[in-house]
């Protein structure tokens, strides 16, 4: 599964999502529906799973959707193999 990168977060804890990406979402065991910010929502609240760094609003990061872990910019382009 792909590593999606998300452009901005909405919330600390939450980013709205289109249709598209709820499948991924949910089987990374994310998905909110119904949120303060969308009808669907990535929840993120735990932050990059590799450094632990919390994902702010307007910030950048990345779902790893064979973990579920989300991951922070620089992270997420790690594992991605980019550099
Ligand atoms: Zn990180």
């Amino acid at each position: 599964m792909p590593i999606v990168r998300f452009e901005t977060a909405d919330t600390e804890t939450h980013t709205a999502v289109g249709e598209g990406l709820t499948r991924l979402v949910r089987d990374a065991d994310r998905l909110v529906v119904d949120s303060s910010v969308g009808k669907y929502a990535v929840e993120h609240g735990d932050g990059c799973g590799e450094c632990g760094e919390h994902v702010a609003p307007g910030d950048a990061f990345y779902l790893d959707g064979d973990t579920g872990e989300v991951l922070c910019e620089r992270h997420g382009r790690e594992r991605r193999g980019e550099t």
